[in-house]
């Protein structure tokens, strides 16, 4: 999905200026990897309408970096779709009851016992119970996960799910624990009796949270059966597992749209600490393959003076990169925080690059340009070693100084050559390094 999505971003960066006919094209390529991604199509279908209708707004057209626009179209339509934020779990009942549904093999076990070592951590007392009591090992499975990570587990007679439940209630306030995870049965597909039964366990236990536990890996027939159980019970939301394998990550995108119940953890790992709250914003930000890069489009969005950037581009295009540019560069570098910084949320961007000089000392450094001659901040290749000396002087520096200043102008202008080279998307970062 992410190299789908960058190679539609390219197809839009590669134009020279985007327009209506190269957005709908871009759009239509996000609409085809959100297919192949498993995404269903009515939410590809919805997501699509709302971007492209934002995207042909003015405000893109007309924007000096409409690429950038774009993505941060797509990026904020997509965290939509996933949902705003991080959605935590209820555990107002004393105690807390977290039920897990869901069809055989999608990560029902290893969840309640992720779950119940992630509330441990949380300084939580939970009590595990194995209400699966059709496969044998089922039983077997919870009570070893228990073992290894020290979480009691109530098996009953092993063979009455209701009845089971029931006493669990009681064994937790018992033994004060407040917080109870139960594990249910699942089947290869949703089928009457399943529900049913989870039904009837729902009535008897009253769970603060219902959720089911989809697998990842199979795609739209998760999304449906995950459809079939929120029309069934009174689903709280849901956990996504094993989005660590080669999973197309479409059913986090529909599964949310698709019942209107949240997201709130995702399963990456088989391990016991595999389990993590769910964050839209970094899936949204992770599906679009690109980082940080977003999370710096905001940044710079926020604080560049954009007609400023463009006279630089103008200037880059024209090689004309001269000490005032430099200086001015360095005054925007100062208003986004360090430089260092921000090349390492440019993806291929070089780094190492010393601008301490620039950054340390803006003051001194804006002292030695203004001791030169106008010829010599348009032209600095003139600058030979007696105008050094005069331009320390002048500035109440040393030569070295005025050396460090003039490499690191040096290094700048390298870099913007490099970024110019870069992805259109990229370049647009050399107007602020
Ligand atoms: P249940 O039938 O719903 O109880 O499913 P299980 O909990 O027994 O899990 C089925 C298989 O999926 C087991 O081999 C788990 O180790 C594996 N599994 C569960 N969650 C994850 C996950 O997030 N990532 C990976 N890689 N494997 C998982
Ligand atoms: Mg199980």
């Amino acid at each position: 999905l992410q190299e789908k999505l960058s190679r539609a971003f390219k197809t839009l960066s590669g134009k020279g200026r985007i327009t209506e006919s190269n957005i709908k094209e871009a759009v239509k390529q996000i609409k085809l990897s959100l297919l192949e991604a498993d995404v269903n199509y009515k939410v590809v279908k919805e997501f699509i309408k709302s971007v492209q209708e934002k995207a042909l707004g003015e405000e893109v057209l007309k924007s000096f970096t409409p690429d950038q626009q774009f993505i941060k179209i797509v990026r904020d339509e997509l965290i939509k779709v996933l949902g705003e934020k991080k959605v935590g779990l209820n555990l107002s009942g004393s105690p807390a009851k977290i039920m897990l549904v869901g069809l055989q093999g999608s990560g029902k076990t290893t969840t309640s016992a992720k779950l119940a070592l992630m509330l441990k951590k949380e300084g939580k007392h939970p009590l595990l119970v194995a209400a699966d009591v059709y496969r044998p090992a089922a039983v077997d499975q919870l009570i070893q996960l228990g073992k290894q990570i020290e979480v009691p587990v109530y098996t009953g007679d092993r063979k009455d799910p209701l009845k089971i439940v029931q006493e669990a209630l009681d064994e937790a306030v018992k033994n004060v624990h407040d917080v109870i995870i139960f594990d249910t049965a699942g089947r290869l597909h949703v089928d009457e009796k399943m529900m049913e039964e989870v039904r009837r366990i729902a009535e008897i236990v009253k769970p603060d949270e219902i959720l089911m536990v989809i697998d990842a890996m199979t795609g739209q027939d998760a999304v449906n059966s995950a459809k079939k159980f929120n029309d069934e019970l009174e689903l709280t939301g849901f956990v996504v597992t094993k989005i660590d394998g080669d999973a197309r990550g479409g059913v986090i995108l529909s599964v949310r749209h698709v019942t209107g119940k949240p997201v709130k953890f995702v399963g990456i790992s088989e391990k016991m600490d595999g389990l993590e709250y769910f964050y839209p914003d970094r899936i949204a930000g992770r599906i679009l393959g690109m980082g940080d890069v977003l999370s710096l489009i905001d940044k710079l969005q926020a604080s560049v003076d954009q007609e400023k950037a463009k006279k630089l581009e103008e200037k880059f295009a024209k090689n004309k990169f001269d000490l005032e540019d430099f200086l001015e560069q360095l005054r925007e570098i100062k208003k986004l925080g360090s430089i260092g910084e921000i090349l390492e949320m440019i993806p291929g961007a070089p780094k190492n690059v010393d601008f301490s000089a620039g950054e340390k000392s803006l003051k001194q450094t804006e002292a030695i340009i203004s001791s030169m001659t106008r010829e010599e901040r348009r032209n600095p290749k003139i600058i030979n070693y007696s105008r050094k000396q005069r331009i320390a002087r002048g500035s109440g520096t040393s030569v070295t100084e005025v050396n460090k200043v003039l490499r690191s102008y040096d290094q700048m202008k390298q870099m913007m050559k490099k970024l110019n080279k870069a992805p259109k998307f990229m370049k647009k970062f050399k107007g602020f390094p």
